[in-house]
């Protein structure tokens, strides 16, 4: 026990200051490293095989619906990135330049992309001639740069990996139905796969991508009652199309511009997954991209016939979920501390007096709670306890999100809840950025999103007294 109270020791309880917790166990398991440059990572092998069951399951999902991976440019021609004026100045206090060339000094300087959606554009404008050529579906699995101030693993990094889904239409429906779709598919893998209820909802003008019509997200909420945007689509209309000169021959054969999408998810999601799930013991991941789904801890290892014993569970196991056994000299307890610590969902124990009676110990992360299987049953009782680990995740944060959510009707009750509560607050809203400025200003909140699931919390916007168009979720956001 000593040895595993150490273990746990060494990180801070998340009660006493969430920030230092947060950054405790990204190191403790194992998932980055600090990089020579601020604000940089290294992802190390923990936290890159999470992100690699991420993009899997996302690349299937994304393949199913047809669209296709590509590889663009890392630079981007500045003149190329001037093109859309809502963009560039959107971008332009984020972005790094490379001036020279080896020796040389470059005659035009080359942005280091923060997005691609000016070398699709060019790109398209080659190979979209007719509404034959529509629509294109296009998907890239890529690293992008922004220079931000404020930096954090995971959640806001200089240099982060995503994916960036670019998509080119013949007609205005088809491209918003599109962009719903994927916002659709990102809501799925938060809660079917990662254990995190979103609200979808819709940016305003202020909080959405520059260049965008329209910007959709889905909002989550951390275990501190912040909210983290964990993943946004947006509706391009023509706007892009005709900034460059993007035109197809018509079914009327006369001349159009397509209509646009794009959409992103990117290594901030595994900050949603630390955030939303861990705990003062470390990690828990949700069963469908844990690295490792059940450790095997072979108790009094030295003992006749349990290490053979254990290897063929992790043999048998390995059939049907990511298995693995540590072998290593360290004690029992400091094993099921570390592995405690990585998040891993299910440890199996076994010792002499288990594998005598033909059973084992099955521990849940999540709530800790132990079962006696027998060994002919794990096929069966291991994925039931995997689907119960993740329904406890997702039904967990769920509550958490239902006691941290509030309504207010007047601005006076927005500045109280803004001070003494942390969590979303939903009001009604004119619409006017004045009203949003003011809500930042005066209660330090930013706007989340108009959520698809309009309430009526009454008539007018608790700001201005004028007649509300919208209800509105305000929170703080990492
Ligand atoms: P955007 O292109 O700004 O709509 O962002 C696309 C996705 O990347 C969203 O899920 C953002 O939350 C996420 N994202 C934006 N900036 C960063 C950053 N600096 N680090 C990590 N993820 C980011
Ligand atoms: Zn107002």
């Amino acid at each position: 026990m000593a040895d595993q109270k150490k273990m746990v020791e060494s990180i801070t309880s998340m009660d006493v200051d969430f920030a230092q917790w947060y950054t405790d166990v990204v190191k403790k398991a194992e998932l980055v490293d600090y990089a020579p440059v601020r604000g940089c990572m290294i992802v190390r092998p923990y936290g890159c095989a999470i992100w690699e069951n991420i993009q899997k399951i996302l690349d299937e999902k994304f393949k199913a619906t047809g669209h296709e991976n590509v590889m663009m440019p890392l630079f981007i021609p500045e003149s190329l990135l001037q093109k859309e004026k809502d963009h560039v100045e959107g971008f332009a206090p984020e972005v790094a330049w490379v001036t020279t060339g080896g020796a040389e000094q470059l005659s035009e300087r080359l942005c280091v992309r923060p997005t691609s959606e000016t070398l699709f554009c060019d790109h398209f404008a080659h190979v979209v001639h007719s509404y034959r050529d529509l629509p294109k579906l296009y998907n890239q699995w890529c690293s992008v740069v922004r220079w931000e101030k404020t930096t954090r693993p995971f959640l806001r990094t200089m240099e982060f990996w995503w994916q960036e889904g670019h998509t080119v239409h013949e007609t205005a429906e088809e491209a918003q139905a599109e962009t719903r779709q994927q916002l659709e598919v990102y809501a799925e893998v938060c809660e079917k796969y990662l254990a995190i209820p979103v609200i979808r909802g819709r940016k305003t003008d202020k909080e959405k991508f520059a260049g965008a019509e329209e910007t959709y997200t889905v909002e989550a909420m951390m275990h501190d009652g912040k909210a983290l945007q964990s993943a946004t689509s947006h509706y391009f209309g023509d706007g892009f199309a005709k900034a460059f000169d993007i035109t197809f021959q018509g079914r009327d054969n006369q001349l159009h511009h397509p209509y646009e999408t794009s959409w992103g998810m990117s290594t901030r999601i595994i900050g949603a997954i630390i955030m939303t799930h861990g705990d003062d013991n470390g990690l828990v991941l949700p069963p469908a991209v844990a690295p490792i789904q059940v450790i095997i801890i072979p108790v009094a290892q030295h003992k006749p016939g349990v290490l053979e014993k254990a290897e063929e569970l992790r043999q048998k196991l390995s059939a049907f979920c990511r298995v693995k056994t540590d072998v290593s000299d360290n004690s029992p307890g400091w094993k099921y501390a570390e592995y405690e610590m990585k998040g891993v969902p299910l440890r199996l124990e076994i010792g002499p007096r288990d594998i005598e009676a033909g059973q084992c110990v099955l521990a849940r992360r999540d709530n800790r709670e132990k079962t006696i299987v027998k060994l002919d049953e794990l096929e069966t009782k291991i994925p039931e306890l995997l689907q119960a680990v993740h329904d406890g995740l997702y039904e967990r944060a769920l509550k958490n999100r239902q006691n941290r959510t509030f309504t207010a009707t007047t601005f006076e009750e927005m500045k109280r809840l803004a001070s003494e509560e942390s969590g979303f607050i939903e009001t009604m809203w004119c619409g006017d950025l004045e009203c949003e400025m003011k809500v930042k200003e005066e209660a330090g909140l930013t706007s989340r999103c108009m959520p698809d699931e309009q309430k009526h919390i009454g008539d007018v916007c608790p700001i201005c007294g004028k007649p509300a168009k919208h209800s509105i979720i305000w929170g703080k956001a990492y």
